[in-house]
């Protein structure tokens, strides 16, 4: 027997967001009762709501389709005009069992759940297991919603179980919620650098070469490369020196810094030869550790400031892998500063901050801020047990960020292990919050390989590293430039700088000999030459985002000229090449932005 719980729910006096989950909650019911009407047999897995609207996993007799879903959405939007109750009710574990006996994910989360009662949800004709949470009837569920996508989901998110069909809808509260979301995924999309990546032919993804290597093409290698000199040069003008070390490594080096310890599971896994294990390089501290150790340092030597380019590999999950922002092999741009004493760190990271935002500036970089994050006392087993050393740090790098000014706000619990740190957060094109670069104060590796220098008493004393990046891995920065500059690159970073078009093909001599100036003083310039209508060859070059276009015909070769038009589809007619050529190179040379 079943015995009926009332519930009625004060929408009104709920929290926006307390009432936002209960609809969503809700209209997954809604969309199993209809799924359940399209095909009979299908199989129900679970139905959460999620932060912008809701999902629910099915196992279907047959992949679905986009009409099934304009089919399912109609269907909810009836039965949401049908107000139909929904009833909790309550049954014993046994009768839920006999009542569920042919849908066998609800079997098993009925064996996961206490001996007992259980409750079911009922509104229409359709029943649910369910602890609660709905609105009072269907009605309730505003038709601001829309069913979104189709997805593959393991069922318990285990590749081990059944693959389903997960269908996600989008639901607010208004109509305007609805459309704000849209526009936002939307303008998403637009910026996504995967998309960008691909008809730009910035980059590539090969499944031979493997998930999360990227293979940077000629476009985004040229990129990549105009990103690597600038920050070598800025790095060699702050007194940088620049390693270039292994990619490989003993295992036993990441056993002795501890990162074995805290972090073997993103690690690629062991490689065994001549009985000895090596491993890929997850961080370049260690190595960089050993650069210092070569040789005995004074006190007048330091702060020694190693930096490299260095590679990384990191097992990140295949679920975590994103285009060019998530990958397993990446180029940081990383540096350590061995410092004497707590002054000389002070100072150190008030430089580093000075260079981000001399970098961040030129790149036109807004959208992102600082954080301190400090360790967590109560936490030995993620942090290294050390209280006077963690508050040392955390107190020097608060008063750093004060006295540069820059605005920050703290966060618990986000540190290295090893030590507190200033993070740069950054929001991507999608919304997401994520860590460009770290600066970070570091007394433990110095402890953990003993490394010293000779003070001014002639004694023995221990280092303290500093750890930063700046432009982050050079992966990650370009992704975010792409999505931030919608691939309109300035012209500094353009793959392609400047394009020269012969009107006929009398022309193409003197467009080869327009091209060849602009290389002389190193500008990326191609002559498009194809037998192609000239309005064609202008469209193709807008949709590769090349910031000029020097169109040249017979009026233009006789006056050593070319008709200059620029990205975005202003003509600023014939001008004089070597002027041409002046602007271009003061644009580059200027890291100009696209105004
Ligand atoms: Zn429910
Ligand atoms: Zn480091």
């Amino acid at each position: 027997m079943s015995e009926l719980i009332e519930s009625h729910a004060d929408l009104a006096s709920l929290s926006k967001e307390e009432r936002l989950a209960r609809m969503r909650h809700s209209a997954a019911h809604v969309l199993a009762e209809a799924m359940v009407e399209l095909m009979p047999g299908a199989e129900l897995g679970i139905g959460p709501p999620i932060d912008t609207g809701f999902y629910y996993d099915f196992r279907l007799p047959r992949p679905l389709t986009n009409e099934d879903l304009a089919w399912l959405e109609e269907r909810m939007r009836q039965s949401i005009a049908g107000h139909h109750p929904f009833q909790m009710a309550s049954i014993t574990k046994a009768e839920a069992a006999e009542h569920w006996k042919d849908q066998p994910f609800k079997l098993d989360l009925l064996s996961e759940l206490d001996e007992g009662n259980v409750t079911q949800c009922t509104h229409a004709h359709f029943t649910d297991l369910c602890r609660g949470g709905h609105v009072n009837d269907t009605g309730d569920i505003p038709q601001s919603f829309k069913l979104m996508s189709i997805a593959g989901a393991y069922w318990r998110g285990s590749e081990k179980n059944p693959q389903l069909q997960r269908v996600y809808g989008a639901l607010f509260e208004t109509a305007e919620d609805l459309a704000a979301y849209e526009e936002h995924l939307e303008e998403a999309r637009r910026r996504d650098h995967r998309r960008i990546g691909r008809e730009l032919e910035l980059f590539e993804l090969v499944d031979e070469i493997g998930p999360g290597h990227v293979v940077w093409l000629p476009a985004g290698a040229t990129i990549r490369r105009e990103l690597s000199r600038w920050i070598e040069d800025l790095e060699i003008e702050q007194g940088y020196l620049h390693v270039h070390t292994p990619n490989v490594a003993k295992r036993e080096l990441y056993v002795r810094s501890g990162h074995w310890d805290h972090y073997q599971d993103a690690m690629y896994p062991i490689m065994e030869r001549d009985g000895e294990e090596y491993v890929l390089r997850p961080m370049n501290c260690p190595s960089h550790i050993m650069v210092y150790e070569a040789a005995q340092h004074s006190y007048r030597e330091l702060p020694i400031r190693i930096a490299e380019l260095g590679d990384m590999h990191r097992w990140e999950k295949s679920g975590e892998l994103t285009g060019m922002s998530r990958v397993r092999i990446m180029t940081l741009n990383d540096a350590h500063i061995f410092c004497a004493d707590t002054d000389q760190v002070a100072l150190e990271v008030e430089n580093v901050l000075r260079l981000m935002e001399h970098v961040y500036g030129v790149l036109g970089l807004k959208n992102y801020s600082y954080r301190l994050s400090l360790g967590d006392p109560d936490d030995h087993e993620k942090y290294v047990d050390n209280p006077p050393m963690w508050a040392k740090g955390e107190d020097l790098l608060r008063r750093v960020l004060t006295r540069v000014g820059l605005p920050f706000t703290e966060a618990k619990g986000e540190a290295a292990f090893y030590g507190p740190k200033i993070d740069v957060q950054f929001e991507t094109a999608a919304g997401k919050d994520e860590t460009l670069v770290t600066v970070q104060v570091d007394f433990h590796l110095p402890n953990q390989f003993g490394l010293e220098y000779i003070g001014e008493d002639g004694a023995r004393h221990q280092p303290i590293i500093v750890h930063r990046g700046v432009i982050s891995t050079l992966e990650r920065m370009v992704a975010l430039l792409i999505e931030e500059y919608e691939g309109n690159f300035p012209l500094w970073l353009a793959p392609t700088q400047a394009v020269v078009i012969p009107i006929a093909d009398r022309h193409v001599a003197y467009a080869e000999e327009v091209a060849a100036e602009l290389r002389a003083r190193r500008l990326r310039v191609t002559v498009d030459s194809r037998n192609e209508r000239m309005q064609a060859k202008i469209r193709d070059h807008q949709l590769k985002k090349i910031p000029y276009m020097l169109v040249v015909g017979d009026r233009e070769a006789e006056a050593n000229a070319a008709a200059l038009r620029v990205r975005g589809g202003e003509n600023l007619g014939a001008i004089p090449v070597a002027d041409i050529l002046a602007r271009l190179v003061t644009e580059r040379d200027t890291r100009a932005l696209v105004p």
